[in-house]
């Protein structure tokens, strides 16, 4: 299996940061950690933050109970002598504390950077996983088949546990199955990951990047450096793009993921099997077995892509093929991922209020036939077109909430005339019941009723939790 070695010409260790004035911009998850691992190393830490609400008073007590300046309710000005700044991930690079840190020539590093830095010289390395959907699944079945391999492993980073802490922590790991988001690229410039993976790239969070080629660079900076593998989606061509562009370590190999039968250099599907054409002896002529589609739990198309590209990451680090099966066996997805909630009159229905964007639930739709499809919420600027024109054949009926849904009522008038709709116009905690009633009503035997939203949740719920966890609720309650 891998060295268990990184090497980076990054200089780290304790005395980088020796009274240094480092600015922490942004409290909250990352911003604690980072501020007092910097404290704890010679720095001189002020943090500011935008907000000045009751959780940021109770952050700020914290840290200066240690002697840590904090500045509350002024994001915006770089103290004076700042010589660093490290951000929250997603404080957005047009804001004006790091146009004057531009200006003043000071470097800006995110979590994923300073944790990147943070790491001791034995430290496990890094197989990374990005792109617009699938992160966490991906991440969560490559930590499962690197514990199946006997690894000491986590998954850390976008998904609950940060990376400062999986790294400044006493838990001794071989390897962290690592998440990134396209902010967290976008400020971790000397970041070098064993391996990388892009999932696939689709428009979203554009306000923040700017353009969709910033977007899909900033996503792209997850290849640089990649020792083994670049992990690209053959579906989507503009991942591989991406690892074209990439500065790679000598010997680093593309890696491509598909659906279909794999060509030299790619793991895919051949008659319910997926198989490994890039990490065998003689790949030529050789593939090697590595489990069956019905190992993946659910086996949707989108979801055995992910298994593929948590297998190529976890074969580039030496893995054998029995821990992929094992571990993709032992593998559950987590909650509002396509979510088997209950059989009612042969009907199913299915949760996937995480499917907050149209690339994500355009997946989920593909996955079933015929549908009843609810949908809606907070558009972020998203547009239905291709979503709905791609799905139309399969829907049964829609069933329409929350503030944007006249952007997607209009796509079905456009694209599927004759698929009925039911434009639900409340926003009150009763919606849901009403949603999930209409879309009863509207289904017959061996269809799929299903939440796929393709929106945020956060004009009617506090988030795609509580979405998904209210569609569960609904249909307990008609089930019962
Ligand atoms: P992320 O961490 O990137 O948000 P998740 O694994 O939490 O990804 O999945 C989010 C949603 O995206 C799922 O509910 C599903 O609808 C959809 N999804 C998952 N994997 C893929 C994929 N490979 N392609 C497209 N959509 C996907």
């Amino acid at each position: 299996m891998g060295s268990g070695q990184v090497t980076s010409s990054v200089p780290s260790g304790p005395s980088e940061f020796q009274g240094k004035h480092v600015t922490v911009a942004g409290l909250g998850v990352s911003g604690l950690p980072a501020a007092k691992a910097l404290h704890a190393r010679g720095a001189i830490v002020t943090a500011v933050n935008d907000g000045d609400d009751a959780r940021a008073r109770e952050q700020a007590a914290e840290l200066e109970a240690l002697g840590i300046t904090v500045r509350l309710g002024d994001g915006a000005t770089l103290p004076e002598g700042t010589e660093l700044i490290v951000t929250a991930p997603g404080w957005q690079p047009g804001k004006p504390l790091f146009r004057a840190a531009e200006e003043a020539g000071v470097p800006v590093w995110g979590d994923v950077e300073l944790a990147w830095r943070l790491r001791g010289p034995d430290a496990a390395p890094w197989l990374a996983v990005t792109g617009t959907n699938g992160k966490t699944t991906t991440v969560q079945m490559l930590a499962s088949i690197l514990k199946a391999a006997g690894l000491r492993t986590a998954a850390v980073g976008n998904i609950g546990v940060s990376l400062l802490d999986a790294v400044l922590g006493d838990e001794q790991y071989d390897v962290l199955a690592v998440e990134l988001s396209s902010y967290q690229l976008h400020w971790a410039p000397s970041l070098r990951a064993y391996s990388g993976a892009v999932l696939n790239l689709a428009p979203d969070h554009l306000d923040w990047h700017g353009s969709m080629d910033a977007y899909a660079a900033d996503k792209g900076r997850i290849y640089e450096g990649n020792q083994v593998a670049c992990v690209y989606n053959v579906a989507d061509p503009r991942t591989e793009d991406l690892v074209r562009e990439a500065d790679v370590e000598e010997g680093c190999r593309a890696v491509g993921f598909t659906l279909q039968t794999p060509a030299v250099s790619q793991l895919g599907v051949v008659d319910g099997i997926l198989v490994d054409r890039a990490f065998v002896e003689n790949r030529q002529k050789n593939a090697q077995e590595l489990a069956e589609v019905s190992d993946v739990d659910p086996p949707a198309p989108h979801n055995i892509a992910n298994a593929l590209a948590a297998a190529a990451l976890a074969r580039s680090f030496g893995v054998p093929a029995q821990a992929v099966r094992d571990g993709l066996r032992a593998f559950k997805p987590d909650a509002h991922r396509i979510a088997h909630v209950a059989d009612l009159d042969g009907v199913a229905y299915v949760d996937d209020s995480k499917a907050t964007n149209t690339h994500a639930a355009e997946a989920s739709l593909a996955a079933y036939e015929p549908i009843v499809w609810i949908a809606g919420g907070l558009a972020k600027g998203a547009e239905f077109d291709e979503l709905v024109a791609n799905s139309a054949k399969r829907l049964r009926g829609v069933v329409l909430i929350g503030a944007d849904r006249a952007l997607i009522r209009e796509a079905l008038a456009r694209h599927a005339p004759e698929v009925p709709v039911v434009d639900l116009d409340r926003t009150d905690t009763g919606a849901m019941l009403q949603a999930v009633t209409e879309a009863k009503r509207l289904a017959q035997a061996g269809d799929t009723v299903l939440l796929a939203p393709a929106c945020a949740s956060m004009d009617m719920f506090t988030n795609y939790n509580q979405r998904g966890d209210a569609f569960a609720a609904a249909v307990r309650e008609l089930g019962a």
